[in-house]
């Protein structure tokens, strides 16, 4: 049974009268959303279908935590942007000027992305709800149990508790009426009036009424059970950084329980992921920042799916941009093949099942084809299009298309050792280091081609006839030799399309310029 409905049983189990699930995942729009974030969302993704699939009600949430505060100018960002760093995200100016916050910016770019995948959940931004007010009776409560909140937060930290600490303890934050920022220090809380006075800084102090205020957020151990408790959350990931026994979703289970009087969610915690290839490890200060769109100019979004359905969330793994490449799309295009058949495993079968965004099986040829022939035809798309469909072979155009872009950007972005290209002149050096018989099969060949006008298949024959031998092994040797031959001598490499494939990007007169002696 695939991961996703085994957590999905384990929630259906343990509320067997419940109406509708709330599954929720949340980010802090801290700068662009890398791929290993996006776990968070995709884990949730995928128990939401599988609840679906069991026949439940789904509600799925995806939390944007942009009343956070900007704690660090990312390497990406302006380093004047350090101005602004104590403000929540929504009150930080877009660091490239094109929407209405720092915020926003990174919150669209991720939502794009997401369209992609066909992941669609409902956005909660912090900020509009914290700003609402939808929150101060949370807060109110939050204020009221602040000795016990100490004690919990204190129970899991080896610090000494102490008197004069809890006394002066407030579980949340104040953006400065006056600078915005966080550097405030909240002085006293009175529970009859619901009164709150701080000072910042910047020199600015003022008494803030609790119910009516904008700019009061509850620190992240307590915001988190607040609204687990507000939405009635049965399920959440979270991320390794999260999950450790003193890690904050420990703490905030037992606030929880405790404070808000709400069973804690059935959480999952998830393993990071890394990217791998040539590119990744040069640039090792910002190589892990890979964000879905980068991605998504290599694989298609059915592809990165897989990959995260096919991993327990618990099970670290690595996308490859190298020739990895070439093996996660040859492994999908196999299962996808094979999905309507008896020959997959149940897990495998569910995970391709999460993947499609499209479950119509395309004609797309595969990525691995496309991508051996593209340099030859330098890039050409029509002569893609003309070479595929040559044998009358119905093609996916768009899909087609999608697949050559891809490939050209995964061969130019990552893999500049595929710009194969065709040799300028004929290789005399090579050609008298032939044996006799070497030699003799190239002739054939190359009367075979001048000859023309067979098709693919019984020219193949032809061509396999010109190595018989008795002994099948010994002709399957030869084949494999001659077609090494043949690249060799016009591509200067071992390997290459297939012979019909190659004679058509190539073309017969090219072809024989190189391989007539
Ligand atoms: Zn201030």
């Amino acid at each position: 049974m695939h991961w996703s409905e085994k957590i999905a049983n384990r929630l259906i189990e343990s509320h067997p009268e419940q109406q509708t699930f709330v599954c929720a995942s949340g980010i802090s729009p801290s700068g662009h959303i890398h791929i290993g974030n996006f776990r968070e969302i995709v884990t949730t993704y995928f128990v939401s279908r599988a609840l679906e699939k069991a026949g439940k009600k789904v509600r799925f949430i995806f939390s944007w935590d942009d009343f956070d505060r900007f704690r660090k100018v990312p390497v990406h960002v302006d380093p004047s942007f350090g101005q602004y760093i104590g403000r929540p995200y929504t009150q930080v100016p877009c660091p490239y000027g094109c929407h209405t916050s720092y915020a926003e910016h990174f919150e669209q770019e991720f939502e794009e992305a997401l369209q992609a995948f066909g992941i669609r959940p409902e956005f909660i931004y912090q900020s509009k709800e914290y700003q609402s007010r939808r929150y101060a009776p949370g807060i109110l409560h939050a204020l009221r149990s602040r000795g016990e909140i100490y004690d919990i937060l204190m129970s899991f930290k080896t610090g000494e508790a102490s008197e004069a600490d809890r006394a002066a303890f407030y579980p949340v934050s104040v953006y400065c009426g006056d600078c915005g920022k966080d550097s405030t220090t909240v002085h006293s809380f009175d529970e009859d009036k619901e009164l709150l006075t701080y000072s910042c800084e910047c020199g600015h102090h003022s008494n803030l009424s609790v119910a009516e205020a904008d700019n009061i957020k509850l620190q992240w151990k307590i915001d988190w059970p607040m609204r687990w408790n507000l939405e009635q959350v049965l399920f959440e990931p979270g991320g390794r950084d999260h999950s450790s026994e003193t890690g904050s979703y420990n703490v905030a289970s037992v606030i929880s329980e405790r404070i808000f009087g709400n069973a804690p969610p059935t959480y999952e915690p998830y393993e990071f992921i890394r990217i791998k290839g040539s590119f990744a490890k040069m640039s090792s200060s910002s190589g892990n920042n890979y964000t879905p769109d980068d991605l998504l100019k290599v694989y298609a979004p059915e592809n990165i799916l897989f990959l995260f359905a096919k991993y327990q969330p618990g099970a670290a793994f690595h996308i490859g941009m190298d020739e990895d490449v070439l093996r996660n799309y040859t492994e999908f295009e196999r299962y996808r093949r094979a999905y309507g058949s008896q020959t997959l495993t149940d897990d495998i079968r569910a995970a391709v099942e999460l993947s499609l965004i499209d479950p119509m099986d395309d004609n797309t040829p595969g990525f691995g084809p496309v991508a051996g022939l593209l340099p030859l035809i330098h890039f050409d798309q029509n002569l893609l299009l003309e070479i595929m469909t040559r044998n009358g072979e119905e093609v996916n155009v768009q899909g087609l298309q999608q697949t050559a872009e891809r490939a050209e950007y995964w061969i130019k972005h990552w893999m500049p050792q595929k710009l194969v290209t065709v040799n300028p002149r004929r290789d005399d050096a090579l050609y008298e280091t032939l044996e006799a018989h070497e030699q003799g099969w190239l002739d054939a060949f190359c009367r075979q081609l001048r000859a023309g006008g067979m098709g693919d298949e019984p020219l193949m024959t032809e061509i396999y006839a010109i190595c018989y031998d008795e002994d099948k092994k010994r002709m399957k040797n030869n084949q494999k030799r001659l077609f090494t031959l043949i690249y060799q001598l016009v591509l200067g490499q071992e390997t290459g399309p297939r012979i019909p494939v190659l004679i058509q990007a190539v073309g017969v007169e090219t072809l024989l310029a190189l391989l007539e002696f």
